[in-house]
């Protein structure tokens, strides 16, 4: 298989303006973290998502981290997080010594349960026991998490809602109480990740957004080694080096114009693959849920027995193909660094995890290697059964 027939999971597709900002960074001289481009990314992003702040950072994980400084999570404190996500939603966590509880998912949009969030939050208020800090809910796969009753609840019960949004930038809420609202805004925080395989990339960074203005400040504070305004080098906390650059930056700003027609595209795969898939014995495509619009980052099929094949082996077989999969997110509890923490919930992630193949979801995947991969899953699984004739 030649490397120019190979099919990669997902590409970032630099369509746009990149080179020209890139150029206009070297020639001003402005490479750093203090730069135009780093402003104008984060005004062009919270205009984009409706928040008031951003502050623009180093990674997905750093806007996290900084997150979970910022509310002043510690030692003694609980975090809930979903366990059928990226590692990265949980480490945070464990860098400020803080414990996280790891939420099992509902099958639907296969993000946390918040139902068991719910039940837990009110039988802790019940009893008199200490809430969680923060509850971080995670948008995967690009899928809003099911937060209009969550919101509420964390509200009622005091408890931070941070919404890890790495996934999901462009994801939103239709109807009822979020109606017209992005992912990210709905709770206290929002996190967003721009690492080469996301929606945007700028390289590698992240992006914090929130509509409480004292928490920017500090968040931007923490950001920039917490230094105090002035010549001398004063600080007045233990900050971090977490500021994006301002090449980075103008990545972003062009890739955040191009954002519209990356989300179309990625929407117009997973339509085809929903199409391709639909009625095939054993294949379970995305559920589609009416009062989101996600982002379709990467496409999630579900393998069950009746495909007659189970998901390692039709990677195996796609691989051989030249075509690139790979299974949804381990879950954290199957983790060696998570297997002690306390958790909520049965095996619903397992269960995921166990049926989940990720297919080829890059914005610049053609039609006809989307034809291909389609082709080959077809030819791996069982065929529609018909009707038995007269
Ligand atoms: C990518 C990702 C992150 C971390 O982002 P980085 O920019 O890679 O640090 C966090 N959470 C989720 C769900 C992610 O997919």
């Amino acid at each position: 298989m030649s490397e120019a027939q190979r099919i990669p999971l997902c590409e970032p597709l630099l369509g746009g303006q990149e080179r020209r900002y890139l150029d206009e960074c070297l020639a001003s001289g402005y490479v750093s973290s203090v730069g135009p481009f780093v402003e104008r990314f984060e005004a062009a992003f919270a205009r984009q998502v409706g928040a008031r702040f951003a502050i623009a950072c180093a990674s997905g994980t750093a806007a996290l981290h900084l997150a979970c400084r910022a509310i002043g999570a510690g030692p003694g404190d609980e975090i809930f997080v979903s366990t059928l996500t990226f590692v990265a939603s949980a480490n945070p966590i464990h860098y400020e010594r803080a414990t996280p509880v790891l939420v099992d998912a509902e099958s639907e949009t296969l993000n946390l349960d918040p139902d068991l969030v719910m039940q837990e939050l009110e039988r802790r208020a019940r009893l008199g026991l200490v809430q969680p800090r923060a509850v971080i809910a995670v948008h995967i796969l690009g899928q809003p998490a099911r937060l209009e009753a969550l919101a509420a609840a964390c509200e009622r019960h005091g408890v931070v809602l941070i919404e890890d949004a790495a996934e999901a930038l462009g994801a939103g809420y239709r109807g009822g109480a979020l109606d017209g609202r992005q992912v990210g805004t709905v709770g206290r925080i929002g996190c967003f990740s721009f690492n080469g395989n996301k929606i945007i990339t700028t390289g590698g960074g992240g992006m914090v957004i929130t509509d409480d203005e004292p928490l920017a400040r500090r968040i931007r504070h923490l950001s920039t080694q917490a230094r105090v305004p002035g010549p001398e080098y004063r600080h007045d906390d233990v900050g971090y080096n977490y500021r994006l650059t301002n090449l980075a930056a103008a990545l972003g700003l062009a890739q955040l114009e191009q954002l519209p027609a990356l989300l179309a595209r990625k929407r117009e795969l997973a339509d085809r693959y929903d199409a391709a898939f639909a009625d095939r014995p054993g294949l379970r495509t995305p559920a589609r849920v009416p009062w989101a619009l996600p982002s379709c980052w990467l496409y999630n099929l579900e393998i069950d027995a009746a495909a007659g094949i189970d998901r390692q082996t039709l990677a195996q077989r796609l691989g051989a193909a030249g075509i690139e999969s790979r299974p949804i997110w381990t879950p954290l509890h199957l983790l060696p660094p998570y297997q002690q923490a306390p958790r909520l919930g049965g095996a619903v992630a397992e269960a995921i995890f166990a049926r989940g193949l990720c297919l080829p979801s890059s914005a610049g995947l053609g039609t006809g290697e989307q034809a291909r991969v389609i082709e080959a899953i077809h030819r791996a699984t069982a065929p529609i059964r018909r009707a038995a004739q007269g």
